[in-house]
């Protein structure tokens, strides 16, 4: 499975029309045999986390951007199932707060980095700064415009100082969006998921396509790439993520530490 082909090389201008947020070209099964692929890779990544919690040595940082229902949640419910939340924290970042606002947006943000062992994972983000606050217009271009070099910078710093990165935008079609949203009013017990403002923000949606173009282009890095992730259908949303981050942790070399020493033979009374 070349998990590469939905990585957006730094430099590359990313332009969303060329992917199809339907594409399922890394798999040909059914999705049953795609959900069984992503069970064993979830045991897989419970393996890997205990590792990475047990070496301490490694931090790993998740982004996670969508649109509405583009599935942050259930990526997060999926991908980590099974895994120890002892090592794995979960940040949503809503809107900011009054004392939030009155700092710079990184602010909030950094304290919720992963520390040594652990994996953070970001439901929403510092890219939140660069999406909803351009297309609002919630600051004057020229600040948001700042922000990406801003990011960058930020990321390096996580990353010189033992992060790994990545970064996933879950790719809806409008038109898949519609179907989710209808499908959280129609069952009562999905209604608590719908927000009216949802509708309002479907209607900047062009403007968003935008905002992550000029974000995810400029600030897809070696060390802090960001893949589009063709989300329409959940099951390979799920797959493909789960094998990106398999692939992560086996590629940093981890060993569980040495015990202490002359425990050999050691019999408790
Ligand atoms: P759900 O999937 O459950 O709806 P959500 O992530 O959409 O989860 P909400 O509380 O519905 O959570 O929405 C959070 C809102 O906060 C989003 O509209 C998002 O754009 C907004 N937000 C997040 N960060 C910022 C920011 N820095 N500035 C302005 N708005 C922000
Ligand atoms: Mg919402």
């Amino acid at each position: 499975m070349d998990t590469g082909r939905y990585r957006v090389e730094p430099g590359a201008t990313l332009d969303l029309t060329d992917h199809d947020p339907a594409d399922r070209a890394l798999f040909d099964g059914d999705k049953d045999a795609g959900r069984k692929e992503t069970r064993d890779l979830n045991k897989r990544l419970e393996e890997l986390q205990e590792l990475l919690y047990a070496e301490a040595k490694h931090k790993i940082l998740i982004v996670l951007q969508a649109m509405d229902a583009g599935g942050k949640d259930g990526t997060i419910r999926h991908v980590f199932d099974g895994t120890n939340p002892q090592g794995v924290k979960v940040t949503s970042f809503k809107r900011p707060t009054p004392r939030e606002l009155a700092h710079d947006y990184l602010w909030r943000v950094h304290r919720h980095t992963p520390g040594a062992g652990q994996i953070a994972i970001f439901n929403r983000s510092h890219y939140e700064d660069v999406l909803v606050v351009r297309v609002h217009d919630y600051v004057p271009p020229e600040r948001w415009q700042r922000r990406y070099r801003h990011i960058v910078e930020f990321e390096r710093l996580l990353a010189e100082e033992g992060a790994t990165i990545r970064k996933f935008f879950l790719n809806i079609s409008k038109e898949e969006q519609k179907e989710r949203f209808q499908s959280r009013l129609d069952e009562p017990h999905k209604r608590w998921k719908f927000a009216k403002g949802d509708l309002a923000e479907r209607r900047h949606w062009d403007g968003y396509m935008r905002a992550f173009e000029a974000a995810i282009s400029k600030t897809s890095t070696e060390t802090a790439p960001w893949y589009v992730i063709p989300a329409n259908r959940k099951w390979y949303r799920n797959l493909v993520i789960s094998k990106i981050l398999v692939e992560t942790l086996e590629g940093l070399g981890m060993s569980y530490p040495d015990p202490e020493e002359e425990l050999d033979g050691v019999v408790i009374a």
